[in-house]
Parts: C-alpha cells; structure tokens; sequence
C-alpha cells in the first residue's frame, strides 16, 4: 500500500494532502482526502479505502517523508 498518489492532470508523482476525512459505510473505512498537485495546482478528492489486515504483517514500512503544510 503506497501513500504517495499522483496527480491527475500533469501526471506529477506527489502531492499534498490538504484535508483528511475518515467516512464508515458499509463497515468499511475509507479516507477522503482533498489533494493538490504541487506543480501544477490542480485540487481533487480521492477515496482511499482503509484494510484492517491484522492477519497479515509479513513487511511493516513506515514510510512518512512529508515536510510541511499549507
Ligand atoms: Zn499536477
């Protein structure tokens, strides 16, 4: 599971999380979020489903290199 998504307009591998949201339905988690492309400015909401994987934990990563806000 990557956090990084890219942008969907320039196709620019980061960009920045300006708002989180956590929505239940169905028993499922998912996180909305409203990200903008650094390069180009472009703003857009992805929904990113949360797993519970309890089962599974063969490779932890905790791969966080975020600078900055606002
Ligand atoms: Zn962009």
């Amino acid at each position: 599971m990557t956090d990084i998504v890219g942008c969907n307009q320039c196709g620019y591998p980061k960009t920045g999380v300006v708002m989180s949201t956590t929505v239940h339905r169905n028993g499922l988690r998912y996180q909305r979020r409203k990200r903008r492309c650094h390069r180009c400015g472009a703003s857009y909401y992805t929904i990113e489903i949360m797993e519970d994987t309890s089962e599974r934990n063969s490779d932890t990563k905790a791969n966080r290199l975020r600078q900055g806000h606002g």
